[in-house]
């Protein structure tokens, strides 16, 4: 029997209440009045207020469902893990519970409420930092070791392990997380002292507590005086876990989105990454959109922009033009969970803001696609990869259906410089700059000018064009 959101939601949910944590519901995916962030990307995004002593939460033990868009873990859907909108679930203790007691709670909802195999099952402590003089957090591996942990399954790491602070300077500290162990067949087993495949074989399920335990300041880390523990696992992780799934895909809160796909284009099938990228995206466009955030030229508007172009050039390479979309966007609306009550408040609006965006885009589409034709004439059949990028600023057309279209008609399409080109554009783009929020990039996407297609490709060694459908 397989095991659905709903069954793990109400199983988490259970398990906390029952150890006296408020359930608060989500917040929604805009944040408010955090200008480091364009999305809430995680549950503790909304909490910080109650970490660094602002306010005061309702009860120091709280637990919710939070929606999450990762802009920067968008060209890394298709693999088996990465989402662009995904469900965490999250549990927190402000000034109350320490390690001892989160790591107790982690244990026993996975072994007893979920039933993992305790074998199935590794966790991650970090390892310290010599040079920052930030001690290992050795406390966290002798609770693991006392819950019943096998000694060599807990893995020391690096900086992965410790995070934040979410500005330059503010609480922070070491993190435990969870990985499932999903198998022989995803890589080697993981012996102590050895590598720890945490890409392929052991996948990440839960950030079982990040100890928010020191606060740097200009002067150096110091203790905190009220210390708080955050955690968040992903829900579509735990249901890939749990059932025994190759991706994320196969969970109910996907695969209607994947059979949807397959069933309309002849050319896809079920691991197809143009599928998977189109099932992601208009998930992830449904859920931003009914959230109240318009696609626009800038800001977070640019992203539902963004994705809802990419799915429609992933469809429309695929072969197909007249492809149900509206159909997509109520079927995705259907699957939302019963925990996100705003989308379904919010139909109406959802399903008229996407056919507006796609009857704009596929007027450029149509329009860059006859463009396309007269460059192909004026090249002699060969783009290069700067003048691909010109083409693809000024009309919105992924480069990939700019390459397909000069590949098919026996033209020759050279990549390489590209890759540069858009590298610099990406570079005056993008805000790159470490905000210390453990790896969660912001974007500044002010600047792009109105009828630019912000790109998702990238070239690898060879020159051809990976990272995209
Ligand atoms: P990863 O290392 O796999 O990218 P992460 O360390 O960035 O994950 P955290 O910031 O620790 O993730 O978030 C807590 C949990 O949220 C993760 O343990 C995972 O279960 C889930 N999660 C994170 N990113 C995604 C994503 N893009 N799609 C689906 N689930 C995610
Ligand atoms: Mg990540
Ligand atoms: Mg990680
Ligand atoms: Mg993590």
């Amino acid at each position: 029997r397989s095991i659905e959101s709903d069954e793990v939601v109400e199983i988490f949910t259970r398990f906390f209440e029952a150890n006296d944590h408020l359930k608060i519901p989500g917040h929604s995916l805009a944040p408010d009045n955090d200008p480091s962030l364009l999305f809430i990307n995680s549950g503790m995004a909304p909490m910080k207020k109650y970490f660094l002593g602002q306010e005061q939460p309702p009860l120091p033990r709280l637990c919710n469902v939070q929606r999450c868009i990762r802009t920067n873990d968008i060209e890394e859907v298709g693999d088996r893990h990465h989402l662009t909108y995904f469900e965490m679930l999250g549990s927190w203790s402000i000034g109350d519970y320490w390690k001892k007691t989160a790591i107790a709670l982690a244990w026993e909802l996975l072994t007893k409420g979920f039933g993992y195999p305790e074998d199935s099952l590794y966790a991650t402590v970090y390892a310290g930092n010599a040079e920052l003089g930030i001690p290992g957090d050795e406390d966290s591996v002798q609770y693991w070791k006392a819950v019943g942990m096998p000694d060599d399954h807990i893995v020391r790491l690096g900086d992965d392990n410790f995070w934040g602070p979410a500005g330059e300077f503010g609480p922070c500290g070491p993190c435990t997380e969870v990985f499932y162990d999903t198998g022989d067949a995803y890589g080697e087993r993981y012996v102590p002292g050895g590598h720890f495949d945490d890409v392929n074989r052991y996948i990440e399920i839960w950030n079982a507590g990040v100890f928010m335990q020191f606060n740097k300041l200009p002067t150096g880390m110091s203790e905190l005086d009220m210390k708080s523990v955050d955690t968040g696992a992903g829900l579509e992780r735990m249901l890939m876990a749990l059932n025994g799934y190759e991706t994320v895909y196969e969970t109910d809160l996907l695969k209607p989105l994947v059979d949807f796909v397959v069933d309309r284009v002849d050319s896809l099938d079920a691991s197809s990454r143009s599928t998977l990228i189109v099932a992601d995206h208009i998930r992830s466009v449904v859920g931003i959109v009914a959230d109240g955030i318009v696609p626009s030229n800038s800001g977070a508007g640019y992203i539902p922009r963004r994705l809802i172009r990419r799915a429609i050039a992933a469809i429309h390479q695929a072969g197909t033009t007249d492809f149900d979309f509206a159909g997509m966007v109520q079927l995705a609306m259907d699957k939302a969970g019963s925990w996100n009550p705003q989308v379904q408040d919010n139909r109406a609006k959802v399903a008229e803001i996407f056919a507006k965006e796609q009857a704009d885009f596929e007027s450029v589409l149509e329009a860059g696609v006859r463009k396309l034709g007269d460059e192909f004439e004026r090249l002699n059949g060969k783009m290069d990869g700067a003048e691909a990028f010109r083409f693809f600023s000024t009309y919105g057309l992924p480069v990939d259906t700019i390459r397909d279209y000069f590949v098919s008609r026996g033209g020759a399409f050279d990549g390489s410089g590209f890759d540069t080109a858009f590298a610099e554009h990406q570079e005056k783009s993008r805000n790159a700059k470490d905000d210390g929020s453990g790896g969660r990039a912001r974007l500044d996407l002010s600047d792009y000018p109105a009828t630019e297609f912000v790109g998702y490709s990238r070239l690898d060694a060879k020159g051809t064009i990976v990272g995209l459908f």
